[in-house]
């Protein structure tokens, strides 16, 4: 299964290789059925090639040609080199059904090409039509069968909820409830160091280096494991509970990618965001839309996230005077007082879009309301 990894990455990077250098104006850079012919000849040419499946290797090619078609269509990044040991790992599409079996309640069993039989421990497959075999950065295999469920139905109770995704708090909902996900818990904070200290004192390419950088891959991978679990139990429960869930729309990608700037331009408060960055990243909310979007299809909005931490939510006044602190919200007009994610959340979840302007609008983007109050947008 290594060599099929192998093998997938070398064509996948060739494909990667070809379309970054290729510039408007040039020749159009080889599309998936040049690149399969290219496929054929190198696999004459290369034993090692030759002696994998052709299967995985035109797979890889054509997951690229899709990675490149959705970044095109601007719904994706621009796929990037793989590099061996962090992204190992091969599609399999067109699966028979008789090539995925169940065991026992425990265990299955998937028909990979060219290694045969291989169990794995069972979580969940219906209808599976592709699969992919993944290693881990711990050195763990896993095999993700791609079948999206169903979606959850709506309870039907007219409710809405109103969700501010956080630092300090993973998420605030607008009924008042604050939710953390468990980080790092002391103690692995405690070995996590350890760890890096022995590894800086580890020779380059020592199999000590290799054995230290594992140790840590497997505190990291509970981690963020404990992460994925939570945002699947929250999104399950919102989707359970509420009729209509309305998030903040952010740019999670704007925000953990520009801090640093360019060396031309620097990026403002690069220490405070790169700190920022750790914590959205250890709080998955990228994740958790997309599972509430699979969840609960069709009944997720997406709200424009400004003023909602100054909005109040009880009058609709704007002021930075408002946040008083991190989690205290009071407002300057009316004195409603109220923990300030929350208030942000009841914002969102009121569906309040605030234009650069500071006038208030009407959720849908429909015709333009009498603004609700004076405002003093900064
Ligand atoms: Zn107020």
């Amino acid at each position: 299964m290594l060599e099929h990894c192998a093998q997938a990455r070398f064509v996948w990077n060739l494909a990667c290789e070809q379309h970054a250098h290729w510039r408007p104006g040039r020749a159009a850079a080889p599309g998936y059925n040049e690149q399969a012919r290219q496929l054929t000849e190198a696999r004459a040419e290369f034993a090692w090639l030759r002696a994998g499946s052709v299967t995985v290797q035109q797979q890889a090619l054509r997951d690229f040609a899709q990675a490149m078609s959705s970044f095109f269509r601007g719904i994706h990044r621009r796929p990037s080199w793989r590099k061996a040991g962090r992204d190992e790992g091969f599609r399999q599409v067109g699966v028979k059904s008789e090539h995925v079996q169940r065991l026992n309640r425990r265990y299955g069993r998937v028909w990979v090409l060219k290694v045969g039989w291989v169990r794995f421990r069972w979580s969940r497959a219906e209808g599976v039509k592709s699969y992919r075999v993944t290693c881990d950065r711990a050195g763990r295999w896993h095999v993700a069968f791609a079948a999206i469920p169903d979606p959850i139905p709506a309870p039907g109770n007219g409710q809405t909820v109103g969700l501010d995704r956080g630092i300090a708090v993973s998420a605030a909902l607008s009924t008042g409830e604050l939710l953390v996900v468990a980080g790092f818990s002391q103690g692995e904070r405690r070995r996590l160091r350890r760890l890096q200290r022995r590894l800086a004192r580890c020779a380059r390419g020592s199999n000590r280096r290799a054995r230290v950088k594992a140790a840590i891959a497997r505190v990291k991978a509970r981690v963020t494991e404990r992460r994925k679990d939570w945002v699947e139990k929250i999104s399950t429960d919102l989707a359970r509970r509420f009729d209509l869930i309305r998030v903040e729309d952010l740019d999670i990608r704007g925000m953990t990618r520009s801090a640093k700037g360019t060396v031309e331009r620097p990026g403002r408060n690069v220490g405070q965001k790169a700190g920022l960055n750790r914590g959205i990243l250890a709080n998955g909310w990228g994740l958790l839309v997309a599972r509430l979007q699979h969840k609960a299809a069709g009944r997720v909005r997406k709200v424009r996230a400004a003023y909602t931490s100054q909005q109040c939510s009880a009058c609709g006044h704007i002021a930075p005077e408002n946040r008083q602190s991190q989690a205290v919200f009071r407002c300057v007009a009316c004195g409603f007082a109220c923990h300030a994610d929350v208030n942000a959340a009841r914002n969102i979840a009121a569906g309040r879009a605030v234009t650069a302007r500071g006038a208030l609008q009407p959720l849908g983007g429909a015709v333009n309301r009498e603004p609700h109050l004076a405002t003093s947008a900064p």
